[in-house]
């Protein structure tokens, strides 16, 4: 009889852009039996949750906590801020954009999308060209998705506040920072940022399921001018509650909050910028990997970086291409072999086409060190390697070269 090699036992890996790696140290606080939820250590555990969440946003002004997902943060903003009949300029650069402007169409605001493609930032001079169209200021926001998950685009926030500015817009700047917050570095009130969205199961490091809308003054006094928002999705009184359920409206999460609770705790003891220096320097060596793979004869033949330009690229989610059904092939070869899962692609080809196997996504967002990252490559490496697949040498090296290098 004979044995077949199994290299899939041990702890599998998931990286996938969300969610994400969940550090034992939330896995563990969240295994407890339910906590009192109407006194005692849960409440002035949530209460110490909002000066952290607020500290890892960069903002002094709001936040209010959703029991959903990160579709019910973007449905929560879009609530508390417009109406049916309103307008909002969308600058795309992936699928996400699409997917909020979708939605805020389903609920009877008008958009319109400034369409830049899966491999582009915003082109920030249409921004302003299309702002200093609107005098009589019919557009009443500006949804933007600082990192495109879909396409591994970063946004530059700050300069589309500044083309905001300088058109002298009023309208509100919305941004998803749903895959970035806790890896790319986002500061929302030094780039006068209104509302910004984000979920717990990407950089926050916790289960899916809680949601995050964090909103400022102005912010505030669009929802003040409403005549009504939905009593369950309305943000004032999650965000100043004066009884222990308004924060969560009905029974608190309880044991999401254990986990956020450790989570934030290991942000904090790494610190915030130490956290996104590490995001970067985790991503560069992803991207030295990947172009050495890229470097074959015929690259479009080759494993290739949706974002050329590196100063455009997340760091805490790449997209790649490699010619179909390569792509798909990798990501089952390595699952079944090695127990590394990969993300699959979104929205650079309509799901499960015969291009859509020619894309995968790493997702290096949250609980990653460095040797979870060589591992990562490693992995592909070999899968590459076992399938015959072509590509450059010396993609190990060059990303250990990245993460040896003193700073
Ligand atoms: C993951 C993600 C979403 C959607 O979040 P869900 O929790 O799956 O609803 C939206 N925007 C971005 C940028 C994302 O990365």
């Amino acid at each position: 009889m004979s044995t077949t090699t199994n290299l899939s036992a041990g702890r599998p890996y998931l990286a996938i852009p969300g969610p994400s790696v969940i550090p034992d140290a939330v896995l563990q606080a969240m295994h407890r039996p339910s906590p009192n939820i109407y006194a005692g250590e849960l409440l002035s555990l949530t209460d110490s949750l909002i000066p952290d969440l607020k500290a890892l946003a960069r903002t002094e002004h709001f936040v209010a906590i959703y029991i959903a997902n990160g579709h019910g943060a973007w449905e929560a903003a879009l609530t508390n801020t417009l109406q049916p009949g309103d307008k909002v300029l969308v600058p795309a650069s992936g699928r996400f954009a699409i997917g909020w402007s979708e939605m805020a169409e389903a609920l009877g605001i008008e958009i319109e999308i400034l369409d830049f493609g899966t491999a582009a930032p915003w082109d920030l001079e249409q921004v302003a060209e299309r702002l200093r169209a609107d005098p009589g200021h019919q557009i009443k926001a500006v949804l933007g998705v600082h990192v495109d998950t879909s396409s591994s685009i970063r946004n530059d926030v700050a300069a589309l506040r500044a083309v905001m500015d300088a058109a002298q817009h009023p309208a509100l700047l919305m941004v998803d920072c749903i895959a970035s917050l806790g890896c790319d570095r986002f500061e929302m009130d030094a780039w006068g940022v209104d509302v910004m969205v984000s979920a717990c199961q990407k950089g926050v490091m916790t289960p899916a399921g809680m949601s995050f809308v964090f909103f400022n003054d102005k912010a505030a006094a669009a929802r003040a001018k409403l005549p009504r928002v939905s009593r369950y999705w309305d943000w004032t009184p999650r965000a100043n509650p004066a009884e222990f359920y308004q924060y969560f409206g009905g029974t608190a999460p309880t044991h999401h909050l254990y986990g956020l609770r450790a989570a934030l705790d290991l942000v904090q003891q790494e610190g915030l910028e130490r956290v996104w220096a590490r995001h970067a320097r985790l991503a560069e060596a992803i991207w030295a990997a990947c172009e050495c793979w890229g470097a074959i004869d015929d690259p479009m033949q080759g494993l290739r970086l949706n974002v050329a330009d590196r100063g455009l690229r997340s760091h805490a989610v790449t997209a790649l291409h490699l010619p179909a059904p390569s792509a798909s092939s990798l990501r089952q070869w390595l699952e079944q072999n090695l127990g590394l899962t990969l993300g699959i692609g979104l929205g650079l080809a309509p799901a499960g086409s015969a291009e859509w196997h020619g894309h995968f996504r790493l997702g290096h967002m949250g609980h990653v060190n460095g040797h979870m990252i060589m591992g990562l490559l490693g992995g592909i490496e070999t899968g590459l390697k076992a399938l015959d697949i072509p590509h450059g040498q010396g993609a190990l090296a060059a990303a250990a070269a990245v993460l040896a290098r003193p700073v």
